[in-house]
């Protein structure tokens, strides 16, 4: 029966599916041969913002119990693990070989699973690529309960990255990882007084470091619109350590602080709030060059707080996330005007430039501006989105699948080009559509 309540990370809408542990191969081959009519679809930690994970009425296979790691080469960086493990385990395991995982999102609370399916980017997309583009094999389980080993050389394995868990079930796969000498950054940081000076700064010597981010005041007009911290880092080496880090360099200590409890009212995020924490974000981080930070510091700062999301209350939020060609940085700035016309605010945002896409068909980056802002959920949200989607499809951009929860399937037909190669692939891999989720519903990515 299903009975047990899920929802991504914006915890917008929730539904309810009978969700079936994997701890083995057994289990979920038996999983497979029980799909009902409502089908099924894995799940990694549930950190995606919409429904991508979710199956309402359907099976949902809770992947995390599937979690060793067999094996590290520290020589080669190549590293075999299942689907459930999660990238911050796999960060822990690895560090003491000197191993680094190329593509860390925003938070490291992801799985391999989810991390394939939705082929997700961090901040070194300019220089590394997506996270399928350091996947050297995957083993997936196909509806028909076989296991297939898929290289980079399968059109299925390229439909299987970004594919959003539509093509079968992610069980192991082999990773090559880079090498470094400690698990620190040399951080080199600029505050900028505005969106056009932060972009331009943005634009130039991208390729001197290994990991690029923009944080912007979106609250703030007049002379401060769009005022923002450039922040730039290259993994740190050993001589760059001062003596005391230098002893442990690759030591990763990176406490959890604090849950954020569910009692937050609607609308605590508001201007007055918003105004108050993009204040104190800018003038956290002065101008300053050469900085040792660690990888919570740089890369994770959320991590520190647990289940932070429930803080935008009991209605949730949104994240926009888009990407648009790198000529059309114009559109951030016609983004940011259509929230500012519709009184809608949001702290939290992130501006990247992206390097060169991969072949998987629904992989979302491409050489491009993106962008991500987080909007509480409020009444006149819809209307706004409808507009920003606009900007973004007419300037050839597209939205993020593990961010969406609310556009149309004409937006993602628009955005993704290559959807009907895709679905021939997943087709043939998924004749009669075990496969399906309520995203894939919702947006008719299956037939
Ligand atoms: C705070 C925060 C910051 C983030 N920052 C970034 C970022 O910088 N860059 C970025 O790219 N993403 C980012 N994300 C999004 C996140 O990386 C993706 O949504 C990722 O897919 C979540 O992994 P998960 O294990 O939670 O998977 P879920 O959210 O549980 O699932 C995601 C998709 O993967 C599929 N899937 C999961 N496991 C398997 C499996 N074993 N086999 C086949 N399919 C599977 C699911 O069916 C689903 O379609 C962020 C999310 C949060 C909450």
């Amino acid at each position: 029966m299903p009975n047990t309540s899920l929802w991504g990370w914006g915890r917008t809408a929730p539904t309810l599916a009978n969700v079936v542990p994997v701890r083995s191969a057994a289990d979920l081959t038996a999983a497979l041969a029980a799909a009902g009519p409502r089908g099924v679809i894995a799940r990694g930690l549930g950190r995606s913002y919409g429904d991508p994970a979710q199956n309402a009425g359907g099976t949902v296979l809770d992947m995390t119990g599937l979690n060793r790691i067999h094996s590290v080469d520290a020589d080669s960086g190549r590293v075999v693990v299942d689907a459930g493990v999660s990238l911050d385990t796999l960060m822990r395991a690895a560090l003491p070989f000197g191993l680094w995982l190329p593509v860390l999102p925003g938070t490291r609370q992801v799985t391999i699973g989810g991390a394939i399916g939705a082929d997700i980017h961090g901040k070194a997309h300019h220089v590394v690529g997506s996270f399928g583009n350091h996947v050297e094999s995957l083993e997936l389980v196909t509806a028909d309960g076989r296991a297939h080993t898929l290289t980079p050389a399968d059109d299925l394995f390229w439909a299987t990255v970004g594919g959003m868990g539509l093509t079968g079930v992610v069980v192991r796969a082999t990773l090559v990882l880079h090498h470094v000498e400690t698990a620190y950054f040399t951080v080199d940081t600029e505050q900028i007084g505005s969106l056009d000076e932060l972009m331009a700064a943005q634009s130039v010597d991208d390729d001197k470091y290994a990991e690029t981010v923009s944080w912007f005041d979106a609250v703030s007009t007049g002379a401060r619109f769009g005022r923002g911290l450039l922040m730039r880092a290259n993994h740190a080496t050993l001589d760059e350590l001062p003596p005391k880090l230098r002893r442990d360099p690759l030591r990763f200590d990176a406490p959890q602080l604090l849950t954020v409890p569910d009692v937050f009212p609607p609308g605590l995020l508001n201007k007055l709030t918003g105004r108050l924490f993009s204040e104190l974000w800018y003038r956290k981080s002065p101008t300053r060059h050469g900085a040792i930070q660690n990888i919570t510091q740089f890369l994770h700062p959320l991590d520190i707080l647990g289940e932070w999301n429930r803080g935008y209350g009991p209605r949730g939020f949104l994240q926009y996330q888009f990407v648009v060609p790198l000529e059309r940085g114009d559109v951030v700035r016609g983004v940011l005007e259509r929230m500012h016309a519709h009184g809608q605010v949001s702290a939290l945002n992130v501006l990247k430039r992206f390097g060169e896409g991969n072949r998987a068909p629904l992989s979302f980056p491409r050489p491009g501006w993106t962008l991500c802002v987080d909007i509480p959920v409020n009444d006149g949200l819809g209307a706004l989105c409808d507009e920003l989607d606009q900007l973004v499809l007419d300037a050839g951009g597209r939205h993020y699948l593990a961010k969406e929860s609310r556009t149309t399937p004409e937006a993602i037909r628009r955005g993704y080009p290559r959807l009907d190669e895709w679905r021939k692939v997943r087709d043939a891999a998924d004749p009669t559509g075990v496969f399906t989720s309520d995203m894939s519903r919702r947006l008719e990515l299956t037939h």
